[in-house]
Parts: C-alpha cells; structure tokens; sequence
C-alpha cells in the first residue's frame, strides 16, 4: 500500500484529543475539498506491505493507532490492515471523508466521518449511507467554511 507517513504525535481532534497516538497517514484521494490541507497526501509516498506498516507502528508502542490520509479507504488494502491493526490490540480510528463506503471496515475500529458540508465543493461526493452505518463508538466530523454551510 502507499504510505505518505508513520508517525507519533498528540492526537488533536475527536473525543480522542490530547491523548497519544501513531498516525499512519495513507497516500492519495479521489476529492479536492477547497479547504484541504492535506494536498501533500495526494501523490508521492512509499510503498509497504501491510506487515511492514504493523512493524512502524509496533516501534512507537502506543495503544492509539489513527489511520487517515489523504482518503485512507481509497486504497483496498486498507480495510485488511485495519483488521489487522485490530487483531494486533490496538485502538484504531478511522478517519475518512465519507465519500466511499464504510460497510467493509472491520466494526471494531472507530470510523470518524468528514461529512461534506456544501463549502467543501464535494457534498454531491458524499456516500450518505455511511452515516446510517455510524454506531455510538463513531463520530462525525463537520468543516465549516461559512455561514452557507452552517443553514445548510
Ligand atoms: S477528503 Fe481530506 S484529503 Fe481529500 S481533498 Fe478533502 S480534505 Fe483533502
């Protein structure tokens, strides 16, 4: 899978705020949000094999695992490595963008949802059956540009 980078840092949205946490920030997306301040996501990175990610994120020792991007289930391999993630113990949260289907993550991560507001340019990308899929263990993440978005 393409990686664009592993790393240890405070984790800073979501009820997860201020705790600890490895991010593995997974390469590329299939949106252009007007506000992204993710760009650098969209080509580049390296390739790795899932186990190889499981051993960078093992070198941290940390509980918190968040897998992002870029649009992290843009990439199929995605949803084996969450599961493995899982299977391995940690706590794993998924953020994406909302655009492409949940219904295969593995249900013992924590989806965090983008849910596109009309500012972004891609509410029309919005796959809205996730939202019927979110449980009490999920969130859901609204970016608001203006006034437009808040009425919408
Ligand atoms: S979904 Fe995320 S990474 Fe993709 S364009 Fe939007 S803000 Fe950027």
């Amino acid at each position: 899978m393409r990686v664009t980078e592993i790393f240890h840092s405070i984790q800073g949205e979501s009820s997860y705020a201020g705790q600890p946490c490895v991010f593995v920030r997974l390469t590329g997306c299939p949106l252009r949000c007007t506000w992204c301040d993710s760009a650098y996501t969209f080509s580049g990175g390296a390739d790795l094999t899932i186990d190889e990610v499981l051993d960078k994120v093992r070198a941290y020792g940390c509980p918190l695992v968040e897998v992002t991007g870029g649009e992290p289930l843009h990439q199929p391999e995605t949803f084996a490595l969450v599961a493995r993630l899982c299977d391995a113990g940690y706590e794993v949260l998924v953020e994406t963008s909302g655009a492409i289907d949940t219904a295969p993550l593995d249900r013992r991560a924590h989806v965090i949802l983008d849910v596109k507001c009309p500012g972004s340019g891609m509410a029309e990308r919005m796959h809205w059956e996730n939202l019927d899929r979110l449980t009490r263990q999920d969130e859901a993440k609204f970016v608001i540009r203006d006034r437009a978005d808040v009425w919408a």
